[in-house]
């Protein structure tokens, strides 16, 4: 019997259609994914800083150890548990599960942002070198990778004491490798504390804007202020982050919580793959200082200020409709019936592409390269890597919406022809 009285489920199998390249995928990503961010870190700090440098030269060993960074990483991700923990926020709950319960989150990752910033202000008050993160990079990145794969082992073998009801669909296909990366537990908890949920949005992505500022302040030390470059990287990610956590509830209806297990995939990209490559461009100014006219800079703000509106109106618009389809912002908008009862929308920003909040997204990934002008490929590794990632998104998505709504899928689909990019794509 499993812990929780339960017969073990390590019978159940669901016979689901393996994704990211089956078992192959499920092997060389765990390998292939940890060593390029430390490859991205490592060429961000080099003068070339060039991606097609061949053979790819791989930090040493002692580059990655540093007795600090462990410490500094589990302080800062027990401090993120505390703060989960304080009865801050409201607390929401999440969408049906297939027992027909609903699991309870906390809604504070907000207050937890604010508390970093606070903590960041009075480390910074007493004058502690934050620009010293610079150094630590590569050692955090190295303990990110390392927690990511020891907090996999334990989720994939807590997750075999689980319900079966309790398993993602797609995570429970028997083989050991690819379940291990996919994840067969869909919500893991140690009592109220959620697990994917919190990795999610908190440790990670508030630990990207620390990264970032850290950068911030390396520059100051070198160059005696922060170059206008490092202020527009900076603040933009910093809107992101603050926006994720402000609409944290929306996080609840996502793919990553309704649909997938927890296992290495989530908990890598969560934990080491976010915070470590997303801000490469605050990272590569330092090193690579870029000077920005005025009209640039407007330039890349609007842009920015665009694919920010796009984005969080059409997230807004969907969680609205989903949640309250009788709410007045969306009452005067056109949708088609379905099978399953819920209706899709086929006009307003839904209307417009069938993934509206992925192309305001993918605007802001170019405003965030811009600032660090053409002479690079590496800073807009993130724009290309996000593209290949909603594109791939959106086809798992397509697929998942054409076997749940049938021939409604269709119909919306000839109305709205264009997924991402209209006219394009
Ligand atoms: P989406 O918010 O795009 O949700 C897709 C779901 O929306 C579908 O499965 C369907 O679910 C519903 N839907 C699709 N079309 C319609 C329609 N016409 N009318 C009503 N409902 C519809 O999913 P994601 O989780 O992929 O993205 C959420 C946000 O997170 C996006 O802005 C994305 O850019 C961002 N993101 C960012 C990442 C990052 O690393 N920075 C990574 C991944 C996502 P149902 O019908 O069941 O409600």
């Amino acid at each position: 019997m499993g812990l929780d009285g339960k017969a073990p489920n390590h019978r159940l199998r669901h016979d689901t259609q393996k994704e990211f390249g089956g078992t192959l995928g499920a092997v060389c990503i765990p390998i292939f994914l940890p060593l390029t961010v430390l490859f991205l870190i490592g060429l961000s700090r080099s003068p070339e800083a060039s991606v097609l440098q061949w053979p790819p030269s791989l930090p040493s060993y002692n580059q990655l150890l540093d007795p600090l960074a462990p410490v500094l990483l589990l302080g800062w991700i027990a401090l993120h548990i505390l703060l989960y923990h304080l009865p801050l926020g409201k607390v929401s709950e999440g969408l049906v599960l297939r027992d027909g319960t609903r699991l309870k989150y906390p809604i504070n990752g907000i207050h937890g942002l604010c508390v970093s910033v606070a903590l960041l202000s009075l480390l910074m008050w007493l004058g502690a070198p934050l620009g010293y993160l610079f150094e630590l990079l590569l050692p955090l990145a190295a303990s990110a990778i390392a927690v990511s794969f020891l907090l996999s082992i334990y989720l994939y073998i807590r997750s075999f004491w689980a319900p079966s009801h309790a398993l993602a669909l797609g995570g429970n296909t028997g083989n050991p490798l690819y379940d291990f990366f996919i994840g067969r537990e869909l919500n893991p908890r140690i009592g109220n504390f959620d697990l994917k949920y919190f990795c999610e949005l908190r440790p990670g992505l508030i630990g990207w804007v620390v990264i970032n500022f850290g950068m911030l302040m390396k520059e100051v030390e070198l160059r005696g202020s922060p170059s206008l470059a490092m202020i527009l990287v900076n603040s933009f990610q910093l809107l992101y982050v603050a926006d994720a956590l402000w609409n944290e509830e929306a996080v609840l209806t996502t793919m990553d919580i309704v649909h997938d297990g927890f296992g290495f995939m989530l908990v890598f990209g969560d934990l080491a793959w976010v915070p470590f490559t997303y801000g490469l461009q605050a990272a590569f100014l330092v090193v690579h200082p870029q000077t920005l006219t005025w009209l640039k800079a407007v330039f890349i703000l609007l842009l920015n200020g665009m694919g920010y509106y796009i984005f969080r109106k059409s997230n807004s618009q969907k969680n609205q409709f989903r949640r309250d389809p009788t709410h007045p912002s969306v009452t005067g908008l056109e949708t088609i019936a379905t099978a399953t009862g819920k209706r899709l929308l086929v006009s307003g920003w839904w209307g417009f592409v069938r993934h509206p909040n992925y192309l305001g997204d993918l605007l802001m990934a170019l405003a965030w390269s811009l600032p660090c002008g053409f002479s690079h490929l590496l800073p807009y590794f993130y724009v290309i890597y996000f593209t290949v990632l909603l594109v791939h998104r959106e086809a798992r998505d397509e697929r998942q919406c054409k076997a749940k709504y049938g021939l409604a899928w269709d119909a919306y689909c000839r109305r709205v022809p264009y997924r991402i990019f209209p006219f394009i794509y």
